[in-house]
């Protein structure tokens, strides 16, 4: 049955019961009401009537009136004639009085006439005697279905109490339990009701819906499945090593090549803590710990090879949730990096002796031992001279640079003057200012302390310095070169007056072949690049303050 026919069924069934509840109780006072009026109206009045001619009677003798009295009441009573012989009686009342009428002092007439009036008033008494019992009877008749009625009602809206709000209730509690299983994810779980009714549509819904959200469910986790198996797939053909942490730095997973390098599998230690593992292994130490140390050498499957670290973090509404660590096999790269070292130191060196030579050949044809030159010929010479000693610093810078990318820095650190260092690199380029016309001002401070240097690279490095500030000064400056010392160090520095540099390339300025964009590209850019190494090799520091348009002041730090 429909939940809205159990609600008409209830609801029609408490109407039902005060309907007739209402019209039984409205018969059953009407019919009392009726009954009592009845004997009023039937038999009572008559009975007054009769009192009253009974009355008129006796006053017959002496009071004219009565006689009037009298007939007004047997009028009366004759349109009140209700019971059976009742008219009988009247009609012999009437003889009488119409006889008492033409002789006033009949006595027979008298006496039929009390007759009369007395059988009247007994019959009308047996009636309200018998109206009563009558009344009684419907009374108790209606009291008795009134009872039976009110009991059968009683039992069923007191069933109807107890079970009805159940209708309801049950399967609402079915319903809601079912709403909370999908919820909570459980799309397995169906609502059962056994009824046919909305509920029970409702519930249809629902277990139809839940089916819809399980296949979806299982449709997507089949797709996530299959993704996260292609990415497995390609992240295992790589040829770098990839390496996934949580944000708590549990190992999520690594691929083949980084299990090689670990040699560790995936299975043994996905979802430990990275740092445990980085105990028992080396390589996952540096990784977790060396954040900044970009290229690793790293020795795996017989064999030694480079690898770029990146480190990438995770993130996720602009929350870390975990890093992968790329290690970029550049092995390759290295290998061609070390044949172009190879190749240039190679051509360097050989390059040396022939200049060297041309250099030597150059001088006996300028001191004349070999004849005398003309004018244009010396100018040719000079011209040679000069472009042979470019490319004796080149290759010299080279070959420096060869050493500085092998790691060969070859020191020899001992105990030496700032001022040596200070006249050796004045007098070697003493000709170039003087071909520029500018003053060399030394300021040097006194009794400086001997520092710990590799004389021939720091004078080279000076060297560098002065022959860049010879280089970008005007014609007629002045290259101040100034030592002193500072704390345990000594510091020597070289400042001109030239053109500067703009603070966007100051922080590039020691990178291997940068030059300022607009310089004359006659250099290599590499100056200052290798006295950066030969500075730090041996444990001083390097600067550049520098203003554009105003000047530049490079200066290093050695300990004393
Ligand atoms: P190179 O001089 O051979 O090009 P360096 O490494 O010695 O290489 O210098 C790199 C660049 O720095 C130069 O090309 C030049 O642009 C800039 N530079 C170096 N010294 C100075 C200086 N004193 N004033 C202005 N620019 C300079």
């Amino acid at each position: 049955m429909k939940l809205k026919a159990k609600l008409t069924v209830g609801i029609g069934f408490l109407f039902i019961v005060i309907l007739v509840f209402g019209i039984l109780g409205i018969v059953s006072i009407t019919k009392l009401n009726g009954d009592a009026d009845n004997i009023l109206k039937n038999n009572y009045e008559t009975l007054v009537y009769d009192n009253n001619m009974l009355k008129s009677l006796d006053e017959l003798s002496f009071n004219k009136q009565a006689l009037t009295d009298f007939e007004t009441n047997l009028k009366k009573q004759e349109s009140n004639i209700t019971e059976y012989g009742e008219g009988d009686a009247t009609k012999q009342l009437r003889y009488g009085f119409e006889g008492l009428k033409k002789n006033p002092i009949d006595t027979i007439s008298f006496r039929q006439m009390r007759q009369a009036i007395q059988q009247i008033n007994t019959l009308n008494q047996n009636a309200i005697l018998r109206k009563h019992e009558a009344a009684q009877k419907a009374a108790n008749s209606a009291i008795f279905w009134l009872t039976i009625i009110f009991s059968v009602l009683t039992i069923i809206s007191f069933t109807l109490t107890i079970n009805f709000p159940d209708v309801i209730s049950t399967p609402v509690k079915a319903l809601a339990k079912g709403i909370t299983e999908i919820a909570n994810k459980n799309y397995k779980n169906r609502i059962y009701l056994d009824q046919e009714d909305e509920f029970k549509e409702l519930a249809n819904a629902i277990n139809t819906m839940a089916e819809k959200l399980d296949e979806y469910e299982n449709s997507n986790l089949a797709k996530i499945t299959f993704e996260k198996r292609r990415i497995e797939t390609i992240i295992n053909q790589m040829r770098d090593g990839i390496i996934g942490f949580d944000e708590n730095k549990n190992i999520l997973f690594l691929n083949v090549v980084s299990e090689k390098m670990l040699g560790l599998k995936e299975a043994d230690i996905s979802g430990q803590y990275a740092p445990d593992i980085a105990l028992q292994n080396d390589l996952m130490r540096r990784l977790l710990k060396d954040e900044d140390q970009h290229e690793l050498k790293i020795y795996a499957d017989n064999k030694e090879s480079y690898f770029n670290k990146d480190v990438l973090k995770v993130s996720n509404e602009g929350k870390v949730i975990g890093e992968v660590i790329v290690l970029r096999n550049i092995t390759p790269f290295h290998e061609l990096n070390e044949a172009k070292t190879n190749f240039i130191a190679t051509v360097s060196h050989e390059l040396k002796t022939p200049i060297s030579s041309i250099k030597m050949s150059l001088q006996l044809l300028r001191s004349t031992t070999t004849g005398v030159l003309n004018e244009e010929q010396v100018l040719l010479i000079d011209s040679i001279k000069d472009d042979s000693n470019r490319l004796l610093k080149i290759t010299g810078e080279l070959l420096n640079m060869t050493q500085v990318e092998t790691g060969n820095i070859q020191l020899n650190i001992l105990s030496c003057s700032p001022y040596d260092i200070l006249q050796y690199a004045t007098e070697a380029v003493k000709v170039q200012a003087d071909q520029k016309h500018i003053t060399l001002a030394l300021k040097a401070a006194d009794a400086l302390p001997s520092v710990k240097a590799d004389k021939e690279k720091t004078a080279w490095v000076l060297i560098n310095f002065l022959t860049n500030a010879i280089r970008y000064s005007p014609e007629k400056g002045e290259v101040t070169i100034e030592i002193y010392k500072k704390d345990n160090q000594v510091c020597f520095s070289v400042k001109d007056n030239g053109k500067g540099i703009e603070a966007t390339y100051t922080s590039k300025i020691f990178n291997r072949y940068f030059q300022v964009p607009g310089t004359s590209k006659s250099g290599t850019g590499l100056g200052l690049a290798i006295s950066k190494e030969f500075i730090e090799a041996q444990g001083g520091t390097i600067h550049l303050e520098s203003k554009y348009g105003v000047g530049s002041n490079f200066y290093f730090y050695l300990m004393s």
